[in-house]
């Protein structure tokens, strides 16, 4: 179901209003606390500037870390304002406090059109991860209107991701997507409803369980899909053969058994992999294929005949969702097989693919590559994206507007 945007709200319903802006400013920090990463406030950066020259005055919401419900320096979101601020070009003031202390509620009303501030990190109070009754009150009197851009946390319902915009709208305030919701719903889910044929996922990661559901949606839906990573141990196991002292589910080799019968045509595992005695960087590695796996072997990545394999099929797609690398990408030489498979999705694309990668490591892979700007579509949410392709609703998307509405 398609949500509304910021799109579809007029200047007149933006231009000093207060607009409630969840935003996913959740980065990675440096020891000294500067920002390591500033990906996810670029990815913003587009609906604030929008909000902000229609006039509106915008009221930043986020969280950082998982600071229990109490301030701790540790988890302050000063530094993320001062990078938003140098990446906007506008100043860009961090509001202390509880959302009913009369200071933060003057400095809200201080704002003026097209200005912006940030609220220290929301997760400082208790009553946010409980969606507490009388906490999202308090925050709701900040807002005249919401929009939200925090994909990475639309899988919460918490009191300003879902909270806030249930009692703006019960006011008869608009609740709205951002733009990068917006693209994240486009390519996470609509593009996806009736894909370009043949549609290709390519698995990995380390576990099968926690991705159960996210296996059989995709299986129901792909022409084929790939398995790397450790996850693919469970399955040559399901298969009769050995894997050595590699990382694998024993308690999971029974429901890798029933999707191969069910599904054994469309799944494609491993013909090959990188083994070697321990896994660490420098490590001395060997080729085996999957028949030849030794008692003391650890596989840590995908062979080369199997990156040949995965490359010619997704040349042949249309479509590609990726999570989870196929090797240790973090250690290298493991970090090969993620890296071919990168290039070769950024192949397919520069000749038309859609291709999509959702999943946090995944992410991180896509970007250490250096590929990331021919890949069509990376997600800014980890678990948000896994349970979206796993079908499931998610609370922060659900309760903003449709074009049904
Ligand atoms: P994502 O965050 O993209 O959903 P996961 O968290 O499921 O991905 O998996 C990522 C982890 O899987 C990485 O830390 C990687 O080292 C690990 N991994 C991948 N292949 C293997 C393997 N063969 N053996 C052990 N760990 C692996
Ligand atoms: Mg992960």
């Amino acid at each position: 179901m398609d949500r509304r945007t910021l799109k579809d709200l007029d200047e007149a319903e933006v231009r000093g209003r207060r607009i409630f802006v969840r935003v996913d400013l959740n980065v990675p920090l440096n020891e000294d606390g500067s920002v390591a990463d500033p990906g996810r406030i670029q990815g913003t950066l587009a609906t604030l500037e929008a909000l902000s020259k229609q006039g509106g005055r915008l009221v930043l919401v986020s969280h950082l870390g998982r600071p229990d419900g109490a301030p701790d320096p540790a988890y302050s979101l000063a530094p993320v304002a001062r990078e938003l601020s140098d990446l906007a070009g506008v100043p860009v003031p961090l509001l202390e406090g509880a959302p009913e202390d009369p200071g933060l509620r003057q400095a809200v009303d201080a704002l003026g059109d097209g200005e912006m501030a940030l609220l220290e990190n929301v997760r400082f109070h208790p009553g946010e991860t409980r969606n507490d009754p009388e906490f999202t009150r308090a925050l709701a009197e900040l807002a005249d209107h919401f929009v939200s851009d925090a994909f990475g946390t639309a899988h919460r319902a918490h009191a300003s991701t879902v909270g806030v915009p249930t009692i703006v709208r019960e006011r008869g305030g608009r609740a709205v997507a951002g733009l990068l919701m917006a693209r994240e719903l486009r390519f996470l889910d609509r593009e996806l409803q009736d894909p370009r044929r043949p549609f290709v996922a390519v698995l990995g990661g380390a576990k099968i369980s926690g991705k159960i559901e996210l296996i059989e949606s995709i299986l129901h839906r792909v022409d084929r899909l790939l398995v790397g990573g450790a996850m693919a141990n469970t399955f040559l196991l399901a298969l009769g053969l050995q894997v050595g002292r590699s990382l694998v589910e024993e308690d999971r080799v029974e429901v890798a058994r029933e999707l191969l019968e069910r599904w054994g045509e469309r799944i494609v595992l491993p013909v090959d992999c990188v083994v070697a005695p321990e896994v660490k960087e420098g490590a001395e590695v060997e080729v085996r294929r999957r028949d030849e796996i030794g008692a003391e072997d650890r596989v840590a990545d995908v062979g080369p005949e199997t990156v040949a394999l995965f490359a010619s099929e997704l040349q042949a797609a249309r479509t590609v969702v990726w999570n989870g690398p196929m090797g240790v990408f973090e250690v290298p030489p493991f970090d090969r097989g993620t890296r071919d498979v990168a290039r070769a999705l950024a192949e397919a694309t520069d000749d038309g693919t859609v291709s999509i990668v959702g999943g946090g490591d995944s992410a991180a892979a896509a970007v250490a590559s250096g590929l990331a700007d021919r890949i069509t579509h990376i997600s800014s949410g980890g678990g948000a994206a896994l349970e979206l392709l796993a079908g499931k609703v998610l609370p922060g998307v659900d309760v903003l507007e449709s074009s049904l509405d």
